[in-house]
């Protein structure tokens, strides 16, 4: 069976450079950029899908969907 892909959005304007998201990413999926170290994706087809950087983000800074989301929500 296919592994399933996610997009990862966050938005640097929201993010606080806390470090969470990229601590509690098992996968590795996170990182962050200097200076001033706001939350990147690295290796995005490494994402599980597990939200948990989506849920523990203390300002909403990331959003997590699968990529297939797209279609439907155009639809309605
Ligand atoms: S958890 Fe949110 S605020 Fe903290 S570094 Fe990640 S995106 Fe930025
Ligand atoms: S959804 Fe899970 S695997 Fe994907 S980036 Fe967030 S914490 Fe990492």
């Amino acid at each position: 069976m296919a592994k399933r892909a996610y997009e990862i959005s966050i938005d640097e304007t929201l993010c606080r450079s806390c470090a969470v998201c990229w601590e509690i990413c098992t996968p590795d999926v996170l990182g962050f950029q200097a200076p001033l170290n706001k939350a990147i994706v690295v290796t995005q087809t490494q994402c599980t899908g597990c939200r948990l950087c989506e849920w523990l983000c203390p300002d909403w800074a990331i959003v997590v969907h699968p990529k297939s989301d797209t279609k439907s929500k155009v639809a309605a």
